[in-house]
């Protein structure tokens, strides 16, 4: 048996772990034939707008608990009924998260067995309200604490890989945001919605693409108080951004899409969906022509949306969706097939992915989502929105045409147009493999969105 205490600090999700082993099973509670579930590991996951603490049992079964709020110092204590504490466990972790100072377990009471775990509260803050659910591990519960007010942000940390710097804002990857752009002088800012700074930050770089990043509170709604990120550049500079956990990653360079992706963490948020990806063209037909400026050698249209389609399908399945392909190599399907493929399916979607373009090479560059049906406008805004903050390409606009493939499906339906093929810089993209995961991790991003709707709410509420 191990006792062990596990923190995630804000920045890249490090893992302070304290793991214990004890060779002999001590205070292993015995009354009259029934044993206590004995807690074995606490985990803590700080988040500026969420602080998770995971309580794990020995026997995988989930605890019972019980909750309530104290004053002089404020605390919220939680008790667990019929459960004992590994003796390994340490009985104070310090906490560094907004409105808490540290977390202190202990055995209550041995009969009947009841193990405390107490949350001391800063108190300079309003104290967060808490839920009790079920993990999603065996034995794992979660004592959720939300944060009533905004999120607070903790300053970034800033690396550099490959001459991108990556700006890494911890905790804050679930907030709203609006990311732009301004020329004179070259910057990029980020502003967060619900957030107030934890401190004023500002800090000069000598080195990599970024001068300075600085730190400022909005004038407020004090509603919605807003927090400013501001990265002054050297000259100017593309940017993406993404997630990476609950940390939300900045990455400013030449070429950020080309930097190499982190690991895909599936979570079966898309269990038994039906989904129907439409690789366009295929055959004889190329796609988009080479008289429109594609170099007549290729690469063609035809094989970029098929190689982003099976990396897209590759993902979905990974998430538990049923995936159906209208194509899986270099074969022509016509398009009321393909359309009829998705209604036959009652497919939760259909997503038909293609490259733009247009008379004059080098002269549109982008992307942009049409949609035919209004049913599916919010689909193609949600996965719109990530394709551009995931590759950096020009934000075409999601836009309503009547495309065959979309205008037969019955369902949701949308058409990707990944960027123009006939543009050197967007064709430069779209052959690099980073960027086409980039796309169909930005796809599926917006699927999701789309199709989980609710926000989760197990548990009893406080
Ligand atoms: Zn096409």
């Amino acid at each position: 048996m191990s006792g062990s205490v596990t923190v995630w600090r804000g920045r890249r999700p490090r893992l302070a772990t304290v793991v214990v082993v004890c060779s002999v099973l001590v205070f292993a509670v015995q009354t009259a034939g029934w044993a206590a579930r004995v807690i074995t590991r606490v985990d803590i996951r700080p988040g500026a707008a969420e602080t998770v603490i995971a309580v794990f049992t020995a026997d995988e079964q989930r605890l019972e608990a019980t909750s309530f709020s104290l004053q002089d110092p404020p605390r919220l204590v939680f008790d667990f009924p019929g459960a004992t504490l590994d003796p390994d466990l340490p009985l104070e972790i310090p906490v560094v998260a907004p409105a808490l100072r540290a977390i202190r377990l202990g055995q209550f009471s041995m009969e009947p067995a009841i193990a405390r775990l107490v949350v001391d509260l800063s108190g300079q803050r309003l104290p967060p309200s808490w839920e009790i659910a079920a993990g999603a591990e065996p034995g794992e519960t979660l004592l959720l604490l939300r944060q009533p007010g905004p999120a607070l942000l903790a300053p970034p940390n800033t690396e550099i890989v490959h001459g991108v710097s990556l700006v890494r804002i911890p905790g804050v990857a679930q907030l709203r945001r609006s990311i732009a752009t301004l020329t004179d002088p070259p910057r990029i800012y980020a502003d967060l919605t619900d957030a107030v700074l934890q401190e004023d930050y500002r800090e000069e770089f000598s080195a990599g693409v970024i001068r300075e990043i600085r730190m400022a509170q909005q004038p407020a709604d004090p509603e919605h108080p807003i927090a400013r990120i501001v990265l002054e550049l050297r000259e100017e500079q593309a940017h993406i951004v993404f997630a990476d956990g609950p940390d939300l990653i900045l990455a400013v360079g030449p070429q950020p899409w080309a930097l190499p992706l982190p690991e895909y963490q599936a979570d079966s948020r898309l269990e038994g969906k039906r989904i129907v990806i439409d690789p366009g063209h295929g055959g004889h037909d190329i796609g988009a022509p080479a008289k429109f400026g594609s170099p007549p050698g290729g690469p063609f249209e035809k094989d970029l949306v098929l190689e982003i389609g099976h990396r897209l399908a590759k993902l979905l399945k990974a998430e538990g969706a049923q995936v159906t392909m209208t194509r899986e190599d270099d074969t022509y399907i016509g398009l009321t097939e393909r359309a009829a493929l998705a209604n036959h399916q009652k497919a939760h979607a259909l997503i038909s992915i293609h490259c733009n373009s247009c008379d004059t090479p080098n002269t549109l560059q982008g992307t942009s989502v049409y949609y035919d049906h209004q049913h599916s406008r919010g689909f193609a805004q949600l996965v719109q929105r990530e394709l551009i903050a995931a590759l950096a390409t020009d934000d075409k606009g999601v836009r309503n045409a009547n495309f065959a493939v979309i205008r037969r499906a019955k369902g949701p339906g949308i058409l990707v147009e990944t960027a123009y093929i006939n543009h050197d810089g967007d064709r430069a993209r779209l052959v690099h493999p980073n960027f086409q995961e980039r796309a169909a991790r930005a796809i599926l991003q917006g699927l999701t969105s789309f199709l989980s709707a609710e926000p989760h709410g197990a548990g009893s509420h406080q």
